[in-house]
């Protein structure tokens, strides 16, 4: 197979991290006959930078004519880089918004998923985390409230800013669908997260996903109401299959669910549209502060090359491949520093991305 993939290596640790994903790709493309091939772009403050912009016209329509996206991270320091003085609209993020909006990717999945080697990582107590704990998380990414009407003004004096969350049926429709399809290779149960005692487009989030799941009666189903789930996932991280959500529940319980598996350099992420287009990421940040150092964990990136092979590609066992070269490698002790415990060898991104490639060798 020959896939084209638009590179962003971003900014941080970006261009570390994405160098070993490529370099496992190329690694599994020289054992199964696969060409990658592959264009970089600029986005973020790198493309802020070069274009004054964080993403150009240009750099989108490559996207978008590639077969998928492999992305490290961006942004810097929000308190000292001058990327933050700029308008919002100028920062790096609005390159990232922008490129989920115009490559129409409405689904992010994000896997929380517990390594038996890195138990001891994992802040929660022994007997809550059992045998331990594999979900993912389906946020919808296009809209809600981040993409609403939002602004602010001065009411007799008084500053007001007002933010609107909407959602159509539509919307709500496509990424339960995701969710349920999903939900059906994996252990078929769906949690569906809202504040529906509050929310109008809660209530409306209830009614469409109840009538999407008369079409999988294979897959079980609850609704949860959002402050409870975020509750139960330290509670009871086990009941989880997946969590199907809106965006900013998604953002906040993401972020939650990736804390209590230790290491938020493990989890990948991917972005998809319709079909089997789809950006694949790390779930963390672009990590400023261990910029350039060699110390970054570049597993997450790695992870998020499987995702893609599986999504995007339909290689399953290329995917599998690559998952079972990160197992393997973590069984025979190694850590990078974010995930480093006791009597365990300590390796750099650079050697953490070979030992994973002599192991798909
Ligand atoms: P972060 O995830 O970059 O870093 C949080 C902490 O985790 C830091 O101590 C960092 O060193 C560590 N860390 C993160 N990834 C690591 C890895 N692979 N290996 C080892 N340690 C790792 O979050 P932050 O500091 O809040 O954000 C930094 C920048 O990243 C900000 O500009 C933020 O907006 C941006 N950001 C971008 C994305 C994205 O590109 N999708 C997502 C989240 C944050």
């Amino acid at each position: 197979m020959n896939c084209n993939l638009a590179v962003i290596k971003g900014d941080g640790i970006g261009p570390e991290i994405v160098t070993e994903a490529m370099n496992v790709l190329d690694a599994v493309g020289e054992k199964f006959g696969h060409t990658f091939s592959y264009e970089q772009i600029l986005m973020g403050g790198a493309s802020i930078d070069v274009h004054g912009k964080p993403l150009t016209e240009e750099a989108l329509e490559i996207a978008r004519n590639s077969d998928a996206v492999l992305m490290g991270s961006i942004g810097g320091n929000t308190s000292t880089s001058p990327w933050y003085q700029l308008p919002a609209n100028l920062r790096p993020e609005a390159g990232l918004l922008a490129l989920r909006k115009s490559l129409g990717l409405f689904a992010n999945i994000r896997p929380a998923y517990l390594y038996e080697e890195l138990k001891k990582a994992c802040p929660l107590r022994d007997e809550i985390i059992g045998d331990g704990f594999d979900m993912v998380i389906m946020r919808e990414l296009t809209g809600g409230l981040y993409f609403g009407e939002r602004h602010t003004e001065e009411v007799d004096g008084i500053k007001v800013a007002t933010d609107t969350l909407t959602y159509s049926e539509d919307e709500i429709r496509r990424i339960a669908i995701k969710a349920f399809d999903i939900a059906r290779k994996r252990k078929k149960h769906v949690i569906s997260v809202d504040k529906a005692n509050v929310l109008d487009s809660s209530r409306l989030w209830r009614s469409v996903v109840e009538e999407v799941a008369k079409g999988y009666e294979d897959v079980t189903y609850e609704h949860m109401l959002v402050d409870n789930c975020a509750m139960q996932l330290v509670n009871n991280p086990k009941q989880f299959d997946v969590i199907l959500t809106e965006n900013m529940f998604g953002d906040i319980l993401s972020d939650e669910a990736s804390m209590i598996t230790g290491s938020i350099g493990m989890l990948s992420s991917a972005s998809l549209a319709e079909g089997k287009f789809g950006l694949y990421e790390p779930s963390h940040g672009s990590a400023p502060d261990i910029a350039g150092q060699d110390i970054a964990n570049p597993i997450a990136t790695i992870l998020s090359v499987a995702m893609m092979l599986r999504y995007s590609f339909d290689l399953d066992e290329e995917a599998n491949a690559v998952e079972q070269a990160v197992k393997e490698v973590l069984a025979d002790g190694y850590r990078t520093v974010d995930i480093m415990s006791d009597g365990m060898k300590q390796v750099g991104c650079k050697e953490m991305g070979q030992l994973i490639i002599e192991k798909i060798k």
